[in-house]
């Protein structure tokens, strides 16, 4: 026979609230922290599909970054000056709001720098050229003075970008569950969602609910609820076991951005490389695609030359969502339906503020 909910269920716990929140993640999180600061009566659920964030936000690389030059020098083929530079504008705004918010301690940020490094001379010409422009661009725009700079790195060209930082995700997150929860945010954990519709979501287990708002902020999972131009990209990372006198310190990129590396302590986390299989891994199930671990593991052995025997200690992958031109969708799907999603990798930078502006526009 089917169960039915007590009065005390209906009553207390299973009552329409005033918004429903799908995904725990950044995106998620702070819409459920900006969203009580401005409706403190209100009330507000934030569902998730795992027992813990299993999307992008606590799998992802740490970098608190704005761009390479070279990512940047790509970008602009796709999407013209105005888009790229107003999206380091966005990407800069948006780790301060984080950082405003949640302080540097609590998520560990440290302003390492970055460092682009490079194995083909040409490029780094091309790229090193374009230092000039892209500094007045970005003292115009954001007031900063030589963001980036000309250097060395292990005997590699590099382009210093002194701005940049890393943190740990892992913490980020904690603290901004922590925060809603005191808030009297409520989180529903293991909960799938396979339908929505304005005014009314539905579970995986055939449980339904009616709340007064809701949004979508599943990102690379988007496509399984609402059609939105966001496809999922899944992202690959290894961090290793301890290596003594490891020489890379910092945060590093190299190829557009497609490769990505840190130290963690004497750890190295490296990971991206999905434009060794780009239509592969245009997927939101997780899981390892043996070519681009090979590709990792090679660019670990030949291009960072790390000593013999060094070990992956975990190894995991996260799904993205990618946009055609990197611009994230924040978007009235349907009368009191939102949608947050398309954060093309970057979501540390914009995530936060993207939410902040999301709530901005929900309406009593
Ligand atoms: C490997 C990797 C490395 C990255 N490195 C960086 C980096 O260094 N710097 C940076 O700025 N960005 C990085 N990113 C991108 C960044 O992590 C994302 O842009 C950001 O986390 C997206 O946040 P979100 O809240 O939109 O989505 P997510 O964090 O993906 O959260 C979505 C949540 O929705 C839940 N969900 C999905 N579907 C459903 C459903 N049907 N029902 C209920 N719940 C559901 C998921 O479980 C998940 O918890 C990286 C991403 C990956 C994968």
């Amino acid at each position: 026979m089917e169960k039915q909910h007590s009065f005390w269920e209906r009553e207390e716990w299973l009552k329409p609230p005033d918004l429903m929140i799908i995904g725990g993640g950044i995106v998620g999180a702070s819409t459920a922290i900006f969203y009580k600061k401005r409706f403190p009566k209100h009330d507000v659920i934030l569902v998730d599909k795992g027992i813990a964030p299993e999307g992008a936000s606590t799998r992802n690389a740490g970098f608190a970054c704005i761009g390479s030059v070279s990512e940047h020098l790509a970008d602009l083929a796709v999407s013209g000056g105005e888009t790229v530079f107003s999206r380091i504008v966005r990407r800069w705004n948006g780790l301060q709001l984080l950082r405003e918010t949640c302080g540097d301690e609590v998520m560990d940020y440290q302003n390492t720098g970055g460092y682009e490094i490079f194995t083909d001379e040409k490029i780094y010409e091309t790229c090193a050229g374009k230092i000039p422009w892209f500094n007045q661009k970005l003292k115009e725009r954001l007031g900063l003075e030589d963001v980036y700079s000309e250097r060395e790195y292990e005997g590699y060209p590099a382009i210093f970008n002194r701005v940049e930082g890393a943190i740990n995700s892992g913490k980020l997150m904690r603290f901004l569950h922590e925060r809603f929860t005191e808030s009297g945010v409520r989180t529903w954990w293991n909960s799938r969602v396979e339908r929505v519709e304005p005014g009314s979501v539905m579970f995986e287990n055939g449980f339904q609910i009616n709340p007064k708002k809701t949004v979508i902020a599943v990102n690379g999972f988007v496509q399984r609820l609402v059609n939105l131009p966001v496809k999922p990209a899944r992202g690959f990372v290894f961090v290793t076991k301890p290596i003594p006198g490891l020489k890379w310190k910092g945060t590093f990129h190299f190829d557009e951005g497609y490769v990505y590396f840190r130290n963690i302590g004497e750890r190295l986390l490296l990971g991206g490389g999905r434009n060794v299989a780009k239509e592969e891994e245009t997927t939101d199930q997780f899981g390892t695609n043996q070519k681009i671990k090979e590709y990792l593991t090679r660019f670990a052995n030949v291009t960072l030359n790390l000593p013999e025997k060094w070990e992956i200690d975990v190894e995991w992958s996260g799904i993205m969502g990618m946009t055609d031109n990197k611009e994230p969708v924040l978007q009235e799907v349907k009368p009191g339906l939102w949608a947050a999603a398309g954060l093309s990798g970057m979501g540390i930078a914009i995530g936060m503020q993207l939410a902040k502006e999301l709530v901005s526009k929900l309406e009593d």
